[in-house]
């Protein structure tokens, strides 16, 4: 793995009297100064204003130093990787720093340069998962009763502070409780759950938040600037996208690539070296999916895995893609955002088209499934994919099947007829390439895991079917289409053909849902129903209705009572 080196651990005994139990680091030793740095360690903000995407927490911190209202105890819980430990050493040199205690350190005086050095003897750092015994907190809670040498507070930071044991949390309690004036304690979590509520409560909380995708390619983008380097923008956006919201991990990721590559890093050397697949070669998986073309799904798979990604990469980036595909399906093109290329982008969007909001919820819907499967038996990982894919690329036949069986999905795709969808041609799938591996597939067997049971309401064939068996079917079924269709029904009609069904003038949510096609589809897929429905709405010109009383039903989502 990649990554900032673990801070070493370092336990000063007090006033240097006490033998330490462990070996203690002199850490002007064993840090020697690296005539490289990773960028992690390189661009770490030094300051509260360099800090990226958590300014609640800058904020908060800064106003608290600026009034002097600064605690003794502080968690900082958030995902890895966000700048918690960074954010403590801020938080250090801002209470030590000569020209403070200041939310702008001076970073120039010797407080402030050894803190960031990590070689300040009034600034402890301690990693808690490899210090966790009641012994090890025993030490600092002798070592925390002596005076600060020279700063002007004493400050533990422990990281990762779940990993101490129950009886070290009970030592750390009380010290606690009656902390000396110049302590102060920093915790830096990732998981608060595993921390006892005793503790929890002696502490104020700063909840860190993942990063969001652009403040990482920002940075990402500084980075490379500052180094004099050339990375393609969709290079930054497939690692800042791959990181998930850990700069620290993005970071790593970005001087991975550059130490394995000359001059320029492509997406090519991207997929390569970090096993994230080019945008294009899900493109080529979704299109297989979408056309059931079980070769060229099969190829695919063994393609990812074959450049060094695991099954649970595949997961994952296979999520990405298919969230970005639903939000082109749900929002239009405006829903791309970076600027792929021309060409991508109209497979994109035809292949968003092609597959439809319900498939591609359901496809999402199999993605998250398999990651939980897959955790169940690590071994089968391999087959348990391509069996998911093999269904997914059946899922559109399913779909219509359920929408036949239940009446309660509507194959979006089909039923949204209104808007042209022009068949997009045979998109450019890559040749099968001949798979050994379909051997290991199981059995794609029907398993219905996802799919409603039938109801069994379905055998009373015997039955005449009339307008209020429909109804009563319907408010089983999609309950809050029947309630708006009760609220403004007038009357109704069963036909040979189909149903009518007369409506009076309804307010402009009702209107909405009664004028969506997906909901009058679902209508005609009603079991026993005699064809397509027709909602007749009663225009509002006839009764021109006090636009008083229209105001006060809109404003409060109410109806007016009907005779
Ligand atoms: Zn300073």
């Amino acid at each position: 793995m990649f990554g900032p080196p673990v801070p070493t651990l370092f336990f000063t005994p007090p006033g240097g009297k006490r033998p330490c139990r462990r070996p203690c680091y002199d850490r002007t030793v064993t840090a020697p100064a690296p005539s490289y740095r990773v960028f992690a360690r390189k661009y770490r903000p030094r300051r509260f204003d360099e800090v990226i995407g958590q300014e609640h927490i800058v904020r908060a911190l800064s106003r608290a130093i600026a009034k002097d209202r600064i605690g003794q105890a502080y968690l900082l819980v958030g995902p890895r990787g966000v700048g918690k430990t960074t954010t403590a050493r801020i938080i250090a040199k801002s209470m030590n720093c000569e020209q403070g205690p200041t939310a702008e350190p001076c970073l120039e005086c010797g407080p402030c340069l050894e803190i960031e050095r990590g070689n300040d003897l009034d600034v402890i750092e301690i990693d808690g998962a490899s210090n966790n015994g009641v012994d090890d907190v025993r030490a600092i809670r002798d070592a925390v009763a002596t005076r600060p040498m020279r700063d002007r507070r004493k400050i533990y930071i422990i990281d990762e502070v779940q990993r101490l044991s129950g009886q070290a949390f009970d030592a750390l309690l009380k010290t606690l409780e009656e902390p000396p004036s110049h302590a102060m304690f920093l915790f830096a979590t990732t998981d608060p759950h595993k921390i006892p509520d005793t503790i929890v409560s002696r502490c104020q909380m700063f909840e860190f938040r993942r990063l969001r995708e652009v403040d990482v390619r920002a940075k990402l983008e500084y980075v490379c600037q500052a180094e004099g380097i050339e990375v393609e923008a969709e290079v930054l956006h497939a690692i800042a996208r791959g990181c998930r919201g850990g700069m620290r991990d993005a970071e790593s990721m970005l001087d991975q690539l550059l130490a394995g590559t000359e001059d320029r890093v492509t997406l090519d050397e991207l997929e390569s070296l970090a096993g994230l697949a080019r945008p294009e070669r899900w493109l080529a998986l979704f299109e297989a999916v979408a056309a059931d073309q079980p070769q060229a799904l099969l190829g695919e798979i063994a393609a990812f895995l074959e450049r060094g990604g695991t099954e649970r990469d595949f997961v994952e980036q296979a999520v990405d893609a298919l969230r970005d595909l639903l939000h082109v399906a749900l929002l239009g093109e405006d829903a791309l955002g970076v600027e792929p290329a021309p060409e991508r982008r109209e497979r994109m969007m035809a292949l968003a088209r092609d597959l439809g909001r319900d498939r591609l919820e359901a496809l999402l819907g199999m993605m998250f499934q398999l990651e939980s499967r897959m955790q169940r038996s690590p071994l089968g990982a391999r087959a348990l994919l391509e069996w998911t894919m093999l269904r997914a690329s059946r899922l559109g036949q399913m779909l219509d099947l359920i929408g036949v069986m239940n009446g309660d999905v509507a194959p979006v795709a089909r039923v949204q007829a209104a808007p042209p969808a022009p068949k997009h041609q045979a998109a450019p799938v890559p040749a099968p390439e001949p798979v050994s591996a379909p051997a290991a597939t199981p059995e794609p067997e029907p398993e219905p895991a996802a799919t409603p049971e039938p109801e069994p309401e379905l055998a009373s064939g015997a039955e005449p079917v009339t307008l209020p068996l429909l109804l009563q079917q319907l408010e089983r079924k999609r309950p809050t289409l029947h309630a708006t269709i009760e609220r403004n029904f007038t009357r109704g009609e069963l036909l040979d053909d189909g149903v009518v069904v007369h409506l009076s003038t309804p307010n402009a949510m009702d209107r909405d849902l009664l004028e969506d096609p997906v909901e009058i589809a679902a209508l005609a897929r009603l079991e026993g129903s005699p064809g397509p429905w027709r909602l007749a709405i009663q225009e509002a010109e006839v009764t021109k209705p006090d636009p008083v009383v229209e105001l006060l039903l809109e404003g409060f989502d109410g109806q007016e009572e009907l005779p």
